[in-house]
């Protein structure tokens, strides 16, 4: 491949202003074409081929309007994934012996070409998850700034690394890649985290069998025809789109699989933790499992706050693209001298949410992923009910065309509650009141997740006291919990949100590489 590019600092991806009106009607345009593409055909890319899956065929549906299919996806099986490990075993021979810059340029002229047609990624998003306007476009921003980023990084840990010199040797650090490893992405940020998974590794040098969500193998299958059209060599990207059972399953478990790279749920998360833990006959090596999973997280707001800004900031982190981001608040915890003031500001802004079919503009908050999930967030909100919390605002499906459901907050919730310690990944905001800070800082804490947080307050030393205490991946200071940025918030949380691998950071790519230390005698 030639080399192109001419590296220029990482900077992030800007998003689209909206209220420009050519760039209004450019997205209206965008989704009028992906309309017409429905549904979509989504096949295997196994060893440079598109195929047919053994496992027969699913498809992903709008979940703002269920009747739509927007993708048919061939469906892979035990066997398919087999093979697809065997191709990306022969692949990582050559693959892993190529320059980082030249590994990089893949990144590169993907990223410039995904800038190019941006709208159209987007698009895809609105209607295979139902991501409003801005969201999609934030996606597929990160989408941009993960090829990027990952590219630059592969450069630098490409360079000379610092060693203490000794006489009589030349010494050098070399960072080289593991193997073959499995992306396993979530359908939330299923262009983002998506590409970020499986190309941080890709670029470090590694082989990767890609399965999206199967929520999401329509968004996924964009970025695959993509890199093939940068021509990506055969069996560096095997796309098994299928159940996380069975192909989930056949990588984690395989002997030649040498790392996992999953985000997902903690449940499914330490499934995969157990199973990779195992080493079956002919495993040479631990398998490397990076995990990041659930939270559970929080905005503190302290009695000085400015409670304007930590109320839009509450309400845009609880409810954006209806509470389904890791990084969503779901437990706001308030000092007890502003609880009501905050309450009554808060209120008039949920009330006031348009919700409906994320391809009109004007609309906020669009459905639930699927049915599933909206049951269970259904389920959560009745048995709070029971539990004594206090519903004032939602709490109902909101349109029996998709599946909507109501932004919800629920006061008056103990620290034991049910709605305060698990995540339901909707839009259900649960309020905790305190009478200290200190009972605020215990409330964020209790917790066994540990991704987000913010608090909002003007004492500075409490606020150095809060950057100290609160324990989460990612703290905020009087600002949201959401909307990380490639490079600027690296990203992952503790405990039991995950292995807090830090994407979009700088010790990202050392977790899908290993260090060979060659020391050379000399004169
Ligand atoms: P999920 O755990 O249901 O699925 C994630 C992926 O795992 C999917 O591709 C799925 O098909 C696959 N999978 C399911 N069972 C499997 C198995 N037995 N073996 C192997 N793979 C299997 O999660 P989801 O519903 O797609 O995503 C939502 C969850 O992801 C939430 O809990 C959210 O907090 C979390 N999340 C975390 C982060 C983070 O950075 N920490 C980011 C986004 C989402």
């Amino acid at each position: 491949m030639q080399i192109t590019s001419e590296i220029t600092p990482f900077v992030n991806e800007p998003f689209t202003d909206f209220s420009v009106e050519e760039n209004a009607k450019a997205f209206q345009s965008a989704l009028e074409s992906a309309e017409a593409s429905f549904p979509v055909v989504v096949r295997l890319h196994i060893d440079g081929e598109d195929c047919e899956g053994g496992g027969g065929t699913f498809s992903s549906t709008d979940p703002s309007l269920t009747s739509r299919v927007v993708a048919n996806s061939a469906k892979a099986n035990k066997d398919d994934t087999l093979r697809a490990i065997a191709g990306a075993h022969k692949a990582f021979g050559d693959w892993a012996r190529r320059t980082a810059a030249e590994r990089a340029e893949y990144l590169f002229k993907a990223a410039r070409i995904m800038r190019l047609r941006k709208h159209q990624f987007s698009a895809m998003m609105v209607y295979e998850v139902g991501k409003s306007w801005a969201e999609a476009d934030g996606d597929t921003a990160e989408a941009i700034d993960f090829l990027e980023f990952y590219a630059r990084e592969a450069l630098r840990y490409a360079r000379k690394q610092p060693l203490t010199r000794v006489r009589g040797e030349d010494n050098e650090l070399r960072y080289i890649p593991l193997g073959v490893g499995a992306a396993i992405p979530p359908w939330n940020f299923p262009l983002a985290i998506m590409v970020g998974v499986t190309m941080a590794p890709i670029v470090a040098g590694n082989c990767m069998l890609l399965k999206p969500s199967s929520d999401s193998p329509g968004i996924a299958s964009m970025f695959l025809d993509l890199m093939k059209e940068v021509g990506l060599p055969a069996g560096v990207l095997q796309f098994v789109p299928g159940s996380g059972a069975e192909v989930g399953n056949t990588m984690v478990e395989h002997a030649a699989i040498r790392f996992i790279n999953f985000t997902g749920s903690m449940e499914v998360g330490k499934g995969i933790y157990q199973k990779a833990g195992t080493t079956p006959d002919g495993q040479i090596w631990l398998k490397r499992v990076v995990a990041e999973m659930g939270g559970k997280d929080f905005i503190f707001v302290d009695e000085d706050a400015d409670l304007d800004k930590a109320v839009t900031g509450t309400y845009s982190a609880a409810f954006g693209f209806q509470g389904q981001k890791c990084s969503a608040c779901s437990r706001l915890i308030l000092h007890e001298k502003i609880h009501d003031a905050f309450i009554e500001k808060l209120l008039p802004l949920v009330e006031a949410t348009t919700i409906g079919h994320p391809s009109e503009h004007k609309n906020f908050l669009a459905a639930m992923i699927n049915e599933s999930a909206m049951n269970q967030a259904l389920e959560g909100i009745a048995n709070a009910k029971k539990e004594g919390n206090t519903l004032v605002a939602g709490g109902e499906r909101a349109s029996e065309d998709g599946w909507f459901l109501q932004p919800t907050v629920f006061t008056g919730v103990g620290r034991n509650d049910h709605i305060f310690r698990e995540e339901l990944f909707a839009p259900v905001l649960a309020v905790h009141k305190v009478a200290n800070f200190e009972e605020g800082v215990e409330a964020a804490n209790d917790t066994m997740f540990g991704l987000t947080g913010a608090y909002f307050g003007r004492n500075e030393e409490r606020i150095a006291q809060a950057q100290t205490e609160l324990h989460a991946g990612n703290l905020y200071i009087n600002r949201k919990c959401t909307g990380a940025l490639v490079g600027v918030h690296p990203f992952g949380g503790f405990n039991m949100s995950g292995t807090d691998s830090k994407a979009g950071g700088r010790d990202y790519l050392a977790l899908f590489t290993q260090a060979k230390l060659v020391s050379r005698a000399v004169k």
